[in-house]
């Protein structure tokens, strides 16, 4: 494809994309993408498809991927960090997705708690990490984004008309899915070599909250297990949401949702 090509003449002598492997259709980015980094892939190869069968969302939750119009890349990453750092690797990718779609659209995209990317109030890109370990330190990490690009108001399944947008709704023009993906992977490119040095807590962790759109809101915030109302106060150290409860009390939670009350 085209648009592929393009894409990769812009990554050429970078690190995120510096191999792309393309797929016109695939179960999923993320399954491939394992696949390959468990044959020895070397970082920064991204897997991308035109159309994913069975596109995942957290949870095992369905990522709606229809073929032609929407980017639905997984990025294969080694970081040598410890396992438990990991848990900033989503945080991260939601900064440089969020800045990404800004930079190659003029798009005003934030981000929900822990990943999901909005314009608007709706969601318009999705983050799902998968980590391999070996020991108590990661093997490779798979970082897929789907991203709504060019897909209508009226090509929306209607269970997500209410909550889901694309890029060419909220900006009245079809875009090229090269230059929004090239956008992506270099803001991504800079975040991980930030966090490489750094690590999250400075810099990133108050980008993460300046680009947050659920700092300061009134939310119920789910696990699995049980759920409270309360006040989001931001991200700690670490990458945990920081949340206070009715009773006044901060409570920090590293997984689970975030529902803004209206
Ligand atoms: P993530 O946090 O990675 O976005 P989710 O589990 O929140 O993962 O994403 C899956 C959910 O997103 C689905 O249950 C569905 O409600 C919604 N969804 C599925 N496909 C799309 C899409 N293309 N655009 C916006 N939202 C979608």
């Amino acid at each position: 494809m085209d648009w592929i090509e393009e894409l990769r003449q812009e990554r050429k002598n970078k690190r995120i994309g510096r191999e792309i492997l393309f797929f016109s259709e695939i179960d999923s980015t993320n399954s491939k993408a394992r696949e390959e980094a468990l044959r020895g892939a070397k970082e920064g190869t991204i897997i991308i498809a035109d159309a994913q069968t069975r596109g995942r969302g957290r949870l095992g939750r369905p990522w709606e991927s229809p073929p032609g119009m929407n980017l639905y890349a997984s990025m294969i990453l080694r970081p040598a960090i410890p396992l438990a750092d990991a848990a900033a690797m989503p945080l991260l990718t939601g900064i440089a997705v969020a800045k990404g779609l800004g930079r190659s659209t003029g798009a005003a995209a934030g981000i929900k708690w822990p990943n999901d990317i909005l314009v608007g109030g709706k969601k318009i890109a999705g983050i799902l990490a998968e980590a391999e370990a070996a020991g108590e330190r990661v093997r490779f990490i798979i970082m897929g984004v789907g991203v709504n690009v060019n897909v209508g108001a009226d090509e929306m399944p209607s269970s997500l008309k209410e909550t889901a947008t694309s890029l060419r709704i909220v900006t009245g023009r079809e875009l090229s899915r090269a230059r929004v993906a090239a956008a992506v992977f270099e803001e991504m490119e800079e975040v991980y070599a930030l966090f490489e040095e750094k690590g999250f807590a400075g810099r990133l962790r108050n980008e993460w909250n300046r680009l947050s759109v659920v700092n300061g809101k009134w939310a119920t915030l789910s696990t699995l297990k049980e759920s409270w109302a309360g006040k989001v106060l931001g991200i700690d150290e670490d990458g945990a949401l920081l949340f206070q409860d009715e009773q006044g009390r901060t409570r920090r939670f590293i997984a689970g949702d975030v529902s803004l009350r209206y």
